[in-house]
């Protein structure tokens, strides 16, 4: 699967927000939003008032970036949670925040998303028992995501937890940090997704 792989941290300062996409570096004095939060390029600062459409368009940059999906991926996603009962933008907001890598950085099972990402695609994953590398992978509830039971990926797995030992893990998932196990005991709703995203506007835009 294609992926951004650049710097990331200059997608932060183009959205002027922190994405934390560089694990713990983001809570720390070298965070790049922090030292120089204007966008990147020479003619940043000259750029003028942002239009209707450049504010939606913004906010599916954001979302689009915090979960590390490129556009032909995210307009399946879109088209998905347009076909599910509920609202769309929350469904969407469900289908991005259940994908396997987002879970196991959520966990605290790994230390940046692409850090997740690796691992998974290194096959150190199980869902239910069985081997599952593909990060985007759809959980539902009751699935259980575990290391494979290997000495290296419960090695990274419990240093990744111990870097992580302070995290706040979100609602729906229920977490055994000694048994190295992550469950998904209900689905995400949107007051348990914490990114500051306006989804109504991704869906206005996404919609025309
Ligand atoms: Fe973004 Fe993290 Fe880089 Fe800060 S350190 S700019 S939050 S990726």
């Amino acid at each position: 699967m294609a992926r951004f792989t650049g710097n990331v941290c200059k997608l932060c300062r183009r959205e002027g927000m922190k994405l934390f996409l560089k694990g713990q570096r983001c809570f720390t004095e070298k965070c790049a939003v922090h030292r120089r939060n204007y966008p990147p390029g020479e003619h940043s600062h000259r750029r003028g008032k942002i239009s209707e459409y450049g504010i939606q368009l913004r906010e599916k940059q954001k979302l689009k970036r915090i979960y590390g999906v490129l556009e032909r991926q995210f307009r399946l996603y879109f088209q998905e949670a347009e076909r599910l009962p509920g609202n769309t933008g929350a469904n969407l907001l469900s289908l991005l925040e259940r994908r396997l890598d987002n879970v196991v950085l959520s966990a605290g099972f790994a230390l940046s998303r692409n850090h997740a990402r690796q691992l998974i695609n290194h096959g150190h994953f199980r869902v239910n028992g069985r081997k599952v590398d593909i990060a985007s992978f759809q959980l539902r509830t009751g699935d259980e995501v575990s290391p494979a039971e290997k000495e290296r990926p419960r090695k990274m797995v419990q240093s990744a937890l111990e870097v992580n030992a302070s995290m706040r893990i979100p609602n729906w998932l229920e977490i055994s940090r000694e048994k190295m196990t992550a469950r998904v005991a209900s689905l995400p709703t949107r007051e348990d997704i914490p990114h500051p995203i306006q989804e109504q506007l991704i869906v206005e835009l996404c919609s025309k």
